[in-house]
């Protein structure tokens, strides 16, 4: 099966990335530039990730938009940023006769983000499937918790994944992305390089 995974070098998008290939699918990545405060970052992880893992099968497209986020604490909504992100998932799937898309949205997002929950899930996959592709959110029901149990099963290198919404040399601690990030639960959160400094739980 072919899928394009929305892949923003954030934890669960890289742990989506993961179960795909570990699924056997022809793997496609796309990469969007929101003007986001933490852009720098993710790209960094981004190309990490590609480092270690990209092959010639699996492509790579990076998108920049003029799209920004709104509010600097909480949340930080960026109105219907999925839309857009499965939109352009959309135009490269049915254009290259690609089977799915993928996002990496979960349970953890359902209470602030709108379009993370299921009903929205479903109908941007209503809307692609006239296109001949289905959008999946293989980690929808997923918590955060149950989200490490599947990294560690497939063996994800923990240190890769950029999941702040800051793009500070660490993360900020703070944040709402820092606060649901799942490896605040590993043994050694705080004192490894990638995990914030001085603000652990
Ligand atoms: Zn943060």
């Amino acid at each position: 099966m072919k899928v394009v995974v929305l892949f923003s070098g954030g934890f669960d998008s890289i742990v989506l990335a993961h179960m795909a290939l570990a699924d056997g699918h022809d793997l496609n990545l796309l990469t969007l530039d929101y003007l986001h405060p933490a852009r720098h970052r993710e790209y960094a992880s981004v190309a990490e990730w590609r480092r270690r893992y990209l092959s010639d099968e699996i492509r790579h497209l990076r998108i920049s938009l003029p799209l920004s986020g709104v509010g600097d604490e909480g949340p930080r909504i960026t109105p219907a940023r999925n839309q857009v992100f499965v939109s352009m998932a959309l135009n490269w799937a049915a254009a290259e006769r690609i089977d799915q898309i993928w996002i990496g949205i979960n349970a953890a997002d359902h209470a602030d983000y709108i379009d993370c929950r299921p009903d929205w899930l479903d109908a941007m996959d209503q809307l692609a499937r006239p296109w001949g592709v289905t959008v999946r959110a293989p980690l929808i029901g997923k918590t955060k918790d149950e989200i490490l149990t599947i990294a560690r099963d497939l063996d994800v290198d923990m240190s890769i994944p950029w999941s702040c919404y800051e793009g500070q040399p660490r993360p900020c601690g703070t944040c709402n992305s820092c606060l649901s990030d799942p490896r605040r639960e590993l043994d050694d959160w705080g004192t490894r390089p990638w995990s914030p400094i001085g603000r652990v739980r």
